[in-house]
């Protein structure tokens, strides 16, 4: 069984067949999902599947790109639902900044509070969190190691960097998702198999990422499959094994 770590299947791309999407997930062992929360917008969507579906389970949290719109009374509100298993994908992002040096300032400002207020959020309810750093490895590594204290969580590797891998000491796991597929994934090739297996997760990121070979076509959560190999292959171990493995890291994660 793999469970599916960071799934967006509140996106809208999902809408047209969300069923199908689901049954080929299945067919592929892939039983269980965990929706991140992004927006406020999307976050009333996925509480929807979270109650209609027993193997779906979410997040609440705002992404780094819509700081903007940061509202911790929406979050207080719903996470305490019996499905909501963390915090986030709260995080930082450097990707897409301005171009003028004084908002840019600000927007790295602004990214930072809304990351440690979802940190303070995560550590008084006892949640992990769901980490989304992008072209932001030191800053994002300096907050946790600062903030965090107790409260563990996964970071998305799809921006892997070598500065990140202290934080596995410090009670981090580590999300794999497509990008390990890629042709031009050498950075990330380099830094998994110094991550420690016991701290490794799947996820697919759908709907983006998609794993080789469809790169180009929307991502689904059936791609873990895709994903898993990859990363036995690497590991040098058989698939069932790392995903009886990933599943069990999850479970002690996020205790699903
Ligand atoms: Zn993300
Ligand atoms: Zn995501």
């Amino acid at each position: 069984m793999i469970v599916d770590t960071h799934i967006h299947l509140d996106d809208a791309r999902y809408r047209d067949d969300f069923d199908a999407v689901i049954s080929r997930a299945k067919a592929a062992g892939v039983e269980r999902f965990i929706i991140p929360g992004a927006d406020p917008q999307t976050l009333a969507r996925a509480i929807e599947l979270a109650e209609q579906y027993e193997e779906i389970y979410f997040a609440v949290g705002i992404h780094p790109y819509d700081a903007i719109h940061y509202d911790r009374r929406l979050l207080d509100q719903h996470i305490s639902h019996e499905k909501c298993v963390a915090v986030g994908e709260c995080g930082l992002d450097y990707y897409r900044l301005p171009e003028d040096a004084g908002e840019i300032k600000a927007e790295k400002l602004l990214q930072r509070q809304v990351f440690i207020d979802q940190i303070a959020l995560a550590k008084e309810h006892n949640k992990p969190l769901i980490v989304h750093i992008r072209d932001a490895s030191r800053d994002a590594q300096e907050i946790l190691e600062q903030y965090a204290g107790s409260a563990g969580g996964v970071l998305h590797c799809y921006n892997a960097d070598h500065a990140l891998l202290t934080l596995a000491a410090q009670h981090f796991y580590f999300g794999i998702g497509g990008v390990l597929t890629f042709k031009n994934a050498k950075k990330l090739i380099d830094v998994y198999p110094r991550i420690p297996k016991e701290k490794l997760l799947i996820e697919t990121d759908g709907p983006y990422l998609t794993p080789h070979p469809h790169r180009g076509q929307r991502n689904e959560p059936a791609y873990c499959q895709l994903i898993a190999e990859k990363m036995a292959t690497l590991s040098q171990i058989p698939v069932e094994e790392m995903t009886q493995m990933t599943t069990a890291n999850c479970r002690t994660l996020f205790g699903i």
